[in-house]
């Protein structure tokens, strides 16, 4: 008997959800090819993920070196060298990619660097630096990821007028940094610029940071924000940006201008699915996002889409895990599809913002009843000796079946404490368990048992 031939699998786009697909199909047995034209690992290793949460750290340090009186350390931070911080995090985003590149080729996975078109429903042309390729495939990825997106009157110049990406290698700390965009990346680059000493203004489009969240959680955040010293211009939505010399003026819609040393650009991404054959071949589309089903099939079925292009959840750890079931799926592997309502998410401030499952106000809107309990971290003996007190753990329960349905924690190490409620929802765990489970003390994790009381 022989065998059957291995799947061909082509994928067009390197970063997380495109890698997790390669590696995973590689190791069911199928023969992969994955098109990049920058670095595997994508946009998140190069830009987003990896870099913001290297300088981020960075930060933070200098803040807590400033913050140490507080437990009767005298200390003064000293000045921070972007040079070395920019080589740190180049660094770091080359490791990761080395790691990634050795992992496939030793899975065998054959690597091209250029830019992936589609050019038939079974063909993937790609542009190389030596000229043309052509792979053929039986299963395809689009993992193409997105960028910044930049309105028309924003002329980033990368040195004083910056979109996200331009942030990693600046000659100079801003003097004063004025971010437009108060989602979650505008607040990460607000909490980075603001522990580094610079001044920050944020301008927030709507009456609170964070627009689409929990107000109690946006309230703790901008009570910190405020406490450092960050103006907070509400209602503001910009419309011009100018150079002037050394400064910037960001104007707002309302007719009220401010000045800084430099403006970051936040204001979400757009999906990079223009000009790579999508259209010819019949891929269905909604505002340049690719439309999947719970399986990420688009409605081409032999074409699958993942992470950023897909405008899901625009999270690393998801494009992911999409990555992953893709390549199950299309091998014909048993999968489950992803429960998108128990992701946890962080949003790295200080103090840390994470979540799992629904908040309270879209658990009632679903129409669940839900048990709500808060424990403050001021009640915590180990956020008291630390000297971090500032933020709340809240536990969503129902009162029926006694489920863990959720939880917000705003804190300390939030984005680690969060993986214990992530557990109790993906588990389906009764807060009995949560209230029985013995925690290290003095520790923050304890709290989660308090809010489970
Ligand atoms: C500042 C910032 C910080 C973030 N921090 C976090 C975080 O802490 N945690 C988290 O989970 N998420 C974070 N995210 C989101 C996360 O970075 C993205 O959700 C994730 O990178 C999406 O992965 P992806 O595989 O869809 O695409 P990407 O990582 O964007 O990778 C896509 C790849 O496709 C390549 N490509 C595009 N077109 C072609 C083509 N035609 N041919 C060949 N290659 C092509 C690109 O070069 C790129 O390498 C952050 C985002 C930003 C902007």
């Amino acid at each position: 008997m022989t065998r059957p031939d291995p799947i061909r699998f082509a994928v067009v786009g390197g970063g997380p959800a495109g890698t997790a697909a390669a590696s995973t199909s590689a190791s069911l047995g199928a023969e992969v090819t994955i098109v990049e034209k920058d670095i595997l690992g994508g946009a998140a290793h190069l830009w987003d993920c990896i870099p913001s949460k290297t300088m981020q750290a960075a930060s933070i340090r200098t803040k807590s070196m400033r913050d140490a009186a507080n437990l009767g350390v005298v200390a003064r931070p000293g000045d921070v060298d972007l040079a070395t911080l920019a080589q740190r995090i180049a660094n770091i985003s080359n490791d990761l990619t080395d790691g990634t590149t050795d992992l496939l080729e030793s899975q065998d996975v054959t690597i091209l660097q250029g830019v992936g078109r589609f050019t038939g429903p079974h063909e993937l042309t790609v542009d190389m630096e030596s000229g043309e390729r052509v792979v053929e495939f039986d299963v395809a990825l689009v993992s193409t990821g997105s960028v910044p997106r930049v309105p028309d009157w924003a002329p980033i110049d990368g040195q004083r007028v910056l979109t996200t990406r331009d942030a990693y290698d600046l000659d100079v700390m801003p003097d004063h940094m004025i971010v437009i965009g108060s989602g979650v990346t505008g607040v990460e680059f607000v909490n980075i610029f603001s522990s580094f000493g610079s001044d920050v203004s944020l301008l927030v489009s709507r009456q609170q940071v964070l627009p689409h969240r929990d107000p109690e959680v946006a309230a703790t955040l901008e009570e910190d924000f405020l406490e450092r010293g960050v103006k907070l211009l509400k209602g503001a939505r910009g419309d011009g940006i100018t150079v002037d010399g050394n400064e910037v003026v960001v104007s707002v819609e309302d007719g009220r201008s401010i000045r800084g040393s430099h403006a970051l650009l936040a204001i979400g991404s757009v999906p990079l699915t223009a000009g790579i054959g999508l259209d010819d071949l019949g891929v269905d589309m909604e505002h340049g996002f690719v439309r999947v089903d719970q399986w990420q099939r688009t409605s081409v079925p032999h074409i699958y889409a993942a992470g950023d292009v897909t405008g899901q959840m625009p999270l690393s750890s998801v494009a992911t895990m999409q990555g992953r079931k893709i390549a199950q799926h299309a091998l014909g592997r048993p999968v489950n599809a992803i429960e998108y309502s128990n992701v946890a998410q962080a949003i790295f401030t200080e103090p840390e913002i994470a979540s799992v499952g629904l908040e309270e106000a879209q658990l009632a809107a679903a129409g669940r009843r839900v048990r709500v309990t808060k424990v403050p971290f001021a009640s915590n003996s180990r956020s008291v000796i630390q000297a971090q007190t500032r933020g709340f753990v809240k536990v969503y329960s129902d009162p029926a079946t006694h489920e863990v349905l959720g939880g917000t924690i705003v804190g300390h190490r939030a984005s680690e404490l969060i993986g214990i409620l992530a557990l109790a929802v993906q588990g389906e765990v009764e807060v009995g368990v949560l209230m029985e489970t013995l925690m290290v003390h003095p520790s923050l994790s304890e709290s989660l048992v308090e809010a489970a009381h």
